[in-house]
């Protein structure tokens, strides 16, 4: 367990106001505020491990503060060092420094390098990442096109930032320019003052990987990784005061917020381990990536800058407390030691071997650089994989969703089958004649509130998006360390800053501009000069791995396009049960006419039964019974008419036909109640009304008066009307809800229908490279046959030409003996005849 390093760090004074307010003294190591004379102020002292005046340099504050983190860190220990303070205090001065004294994350970076020289029995890998969290979303500062990245946590990577552009790196040279291409992507407040303020955090993220050389002397082949984080936070806006809007308070309040959780976080921290509770991490991106840095796996460091100036006392205040309280907090970093295959060295491992192999005997630079190139390939594989692997998982929990509506979608159809059971049980309830009219309206009235309930009024089983927009929240708000955030931020920074940084100008921090994001090229531009054997050879080489990356990559398509083809055609099924089910709403009118046309039957049968019990044509019974007669086949006449105006027409006239049979229903209650109202003046009772009550009633209404049997046929009249006219209008919200579930559902395959054509057009460039490149290859091997044939060939004719040499050469020497021996021969002879004849010889003669 060890304690985080804590410093601080005092800015220069921008100006040297001669006010006579209280002022900060650095004595060694502790920091206090004395009065302007000198006495100090009590209880504002605090003792840090580092306190660095204005003068002190960036190389000092390295040297003290961060340089053992980073010779930790290739060690294989994780390291963090951050900087925190009030907006213009220096925190971007210590990070990134200066041209003549450059910061915390250059000096690292070349001492990471300079480290690795010195332990030449360990191989390292290094890649990079640069990250910025902007408005609360993490975006790839080496890849403008990656925005809005996601936190992911896993078992082997711990909490990792999924799609982040990583690049493997040699030398420091490489990271800094790196670095440099990422700043310009950075965001920042300008003015034409040249006021720079950081408006996100960023995070400077260095994998170191490394193993022994000799794996013989060490007993496993552990590999070390190490993470190391670099961090410049935001500073912090004072909104209230600038009354800043637009951009800016959105930019300000993120920033606060954020500040705001990592000192939450920093305070629960420092409350010591039982006191401790839960520990809100998860409420800002900031503080989950800086998770294992704060109260983890991992040693840390802190720097708080403060400003100097008597107007900043109150934010100083503020940043010691915070340095005090993370003063507090242990950490417990340890060796990184894994074996498994979560580090890239040991995944890279048998490739990097087989490339050794196959360049063995080349130039050393070249063969570092190709491996390098490879590694970096490798990688940017991976990373592409992981991607699209969670691209894939999206894609998955979105087709669970759809299966989940297509569930929903299925119990409706069930709701809607069980209305048309109840219409049949309706039907065949009315047919009984034995068990009464009136046992038929309760079962009606049931049976109607039951299905009304189940299909109309019941938004659980129909709203598929609340309800998993329900689930989603549940489950955030169930996350161990999730805490509410307040909405109030405080004030931190005077804006009075802004005025001293700037010489007199006051930032209107509306007109301030964001830096626009520009493209940058991250991979450095291979240079490759062809012509010699060397590069001849690594050029057939390049050629073959990009034919076998081709190749891997048109798999991956191949696949995906395979899974595209699955959801396709479980789409098209999903929208055929859709039609299906469409179609089914639509045969309900046709039904509901059906039924009409039965409950149309049975009332003539009643009437024809009645009018059997009526002697007298003339008495008020039969006028009475003419009249129902009348008022119901007028009213059987509108609902007919009604329901075939419904199939012509379109759903908007369903609610119109609806109102029509209101107004229908009320002008024939009307006519029955003025009916009934005669009937009773005229003749208060008779044996034949008696029994027509009997037949229509059944006994159950003897004891009533006329008043109640009428009202009873009135209001189930009445009921059966707004049941017909409830099912409408349920039945139209139906339809409507369907059809936009059509529209979505075929908006849905419209956009897979494109995602397929661009991946078919994807994958067929892919496969009109691959041919170009195997072109390519045919014709160098061709040439590379054609040159091996002209050098045979020349080969051949040299052999030749030599054996013709060996062969005049040995002739020459036969005739040169031959000649010596004519010429001694020769020389012999005219000697003798000298001798013989000593005066006639002439003198020129072999001499
Ligand atoms: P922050 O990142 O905290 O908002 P900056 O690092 O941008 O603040 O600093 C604001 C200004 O103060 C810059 O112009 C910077 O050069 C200057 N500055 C900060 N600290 C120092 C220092 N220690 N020495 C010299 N200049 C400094
Ligand atoms: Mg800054």
């Amino acid at each position: 367990m060890e304690k985080i390093c804590v410093a601080v760090r005092v800015r220069p004074p921008v100006t040297h106001d001669s006010s006579t307010g209280a002022f900060w003294k650095v004595d060694d190591n502790r920091i206090s505020l004395h009065k302007s004379h000198g006495t100090p102020i009590s209880g504002i002292s605090y003792a840090f491990d580092h306190v660095f005046d204005e003068g002190c340099t960036n190389s000092r504050v390295y040297e003290l503060l961060t340089k053992d983190i980073i010779h930790a860190a290739v060690e294989g220990f994780n390291g963090t060092a951050f900087a925190y303070g009030q907006t213009s205090s220096g925190k971007t001065f210590t990070m990134n420094g200066s041209e003549t004294d450059p910061g915390i994350i250059h000096r690292a970076v070349r001492d990471v390098f300079d480290r690795i020289q010195l332990m030449s029995h360990r191989e390292f890998l290094i890649r990079v990442s640069y990250m910025e969290l902007y408005n609360e979303e993490i975006n790839d500062l080496f890849a403008v096109e990656n925005q809005k990245l996601q936190i992911h946590e896993s078992l082997e990577r711990g909490i990792f930032v999924a799609g982040l552009r990583e690049e493997i790196v040699s030398n420091a040279e490489q990271v800094l320019k790196l670095i440099e291409s990422g700043e310009v992507n950075r965001h920042f407040g300008e003015t034409n003052m040249n006021a720079r303020s950081s408006r996100s955090h960023t995070i400077f993220r260095m994998v170191i990987e490394s193993h022994a050389k000799d794996t013989t002397c060490s007993s496993t082949d552990a590999i070390r990784v190490s993470v190391l984080n670099l961090v410049d936070l935001a500073g912090s806006e004072r909104i209230a005061k600038t009354g800043a809007g637009g951009v800016r308070l959105k930019e300000g309040k993120y920033i606060n917020k954020s500040l705001m959780i990592l000192g939450n976080v920093i305070n629960k921290l420092s409350d010591g381990a039982k006191n401790r509770g839960h520990i809100p991490y998860r409420d800002s991106k900031l503080t989950r990536i800086l998770q294992p840095a704060l109260g983890g796996n991992a040693k840390t460091s802190i720097i708080c800058t403060i400003a100097p100036e008597e107007v900043h006392i109150e934010e100083t205040k503020g940043t010691l407390q915070f340095a005090s309280r993370a003063k507090r907090i242990t950490n417990c970093a340890q060796v990184n030691e894994i074996l498994t295959d979560a580090a890239l060295l040991k995944r890279q491992k048998q490739e990097i071997e087989e490339l050794r192999m196959k360049l063995q005997g080349s130039h050393a630079g070249v063969l570092e650089q190709e491996i390098l190139k490879l590694r970096n390939d490798m990688l940017q594989y991976e990373l592409e994989r992981e991607k699209l692997e969670m691209e894939l998982e999206e894609q998955r929990k979105s087709h669970k969703q759809r299966e989940q509506s297509i569930r929903d979608q299925q119990m409706k159809t069930d709701n809607l089958g069980s209305l048309s059971t109840i219409s049949d049980f309706e039907r065949s309830s009315s047919q009984a004649q034995d068990s009464g009219r009136q046992s038929l309206k309760e079962v009606s009235s049931d049976s109607s509130s039951k299905s009304q309930g189940d299909i109309f009024s019941t938004p659980s089983n129909f709203k598929a998006a609340p309800h998993s927009f329900v689930v989603k929240r549940s489950n955030y708000s169930q996350l161990p360390s999730f805490s509410p955030l307040p909405d109030a931020f405080s004030n931190v920074v005077d804006e009075d800053t802004w005025f001293k940084m700037n010489k007199g100008f006051i930032a209107d921090l509306d007109s301030l501009q964001i830096t626009p994001a520009r493209k940058v090229q991250s991979f450095p531009p291979s240079d490759e000069a062809p012509g010699s054997n060397e590069n001849y050879k690594h050029e057939v080489h390049n050629l073959r791995r990009q034919l076998e990356l081709a190749v891997e990559e048109r798999d991956d398509l191949k696949r995906k396009h395979a899974e595209q083809a699955v959801l396709n055609d479980q789409l098209v099924r999903e929208i055929s049960e859709l039609q299906k089910e469409a179609q089914l709403i639509r045969d309900i009118p046709q039904r509901l006419c059906e039924c009409a046309a039965t409950c149309k039957d049975i009332y003539v049968d009643v009437l024809s039964k009645t009018q059997s019990f009526i002697s007298d044509e003339k008495s008020s019974a039969a006028t009475l019974l003419s009249s129902i007669s009348e008022i119901g086949t007028s009213l059987f006449t509108t609902l007919e008419a009604q329901f075939s105006a419904a199939f012509d027409e379109d759903q908007g006239v369903l609610s119109r036909n609806s109102f029509v049979i209101e107004e229908q229903r009320k002008i024939l209650s009307e006519r029955l109640n003025s009916t009934i109202k005669l009937f009773v003046s005229s003749e208060p009772s008779s044996l034949e009304n008696e029994q027509v009550r009997n037949s229509l009633c059944h006994g159950e209404y003897k004891d009533r008066a006329r008043g109640g049997e009428t009202a009873c046929w009135e209001e189930k009249l009445s009921n059966e009307l707004s049941t017909i006219k409830g099912r409408y209008h349920g039945l139209e919200e139906e339809l409507d809800s369907n059809n936009q579930l059509l529209e979505k559902s075929k908006q849905r395959y419209d956009a897979f229908e494109a995602e397929f054509r661009l991946l078919k057009e994807e994958r067929d460039s892919l496969h009109k490279k691959v041919s170009e490149s195997s072109q390519t290859l045919a014709l160098v091997t061709d040439q590379k046959a054609n040159v091996v044939k002209d050098l045979n060939h020349e080969l051949l004719r040299r052999k030749d030409l030599e054996e013709k040499i060996e062969q005049f050469r040995v002739a020459f020497g036969c005739r040169k003996t031959s000649l010596m021996s004519f010429h001694s021969e020769f020389k012999s002879k005219i000697e003798s005849l000298r001798a013989q004849n000593p005066v006639s010889v002439p003198k020129s003669v072999g001499c």
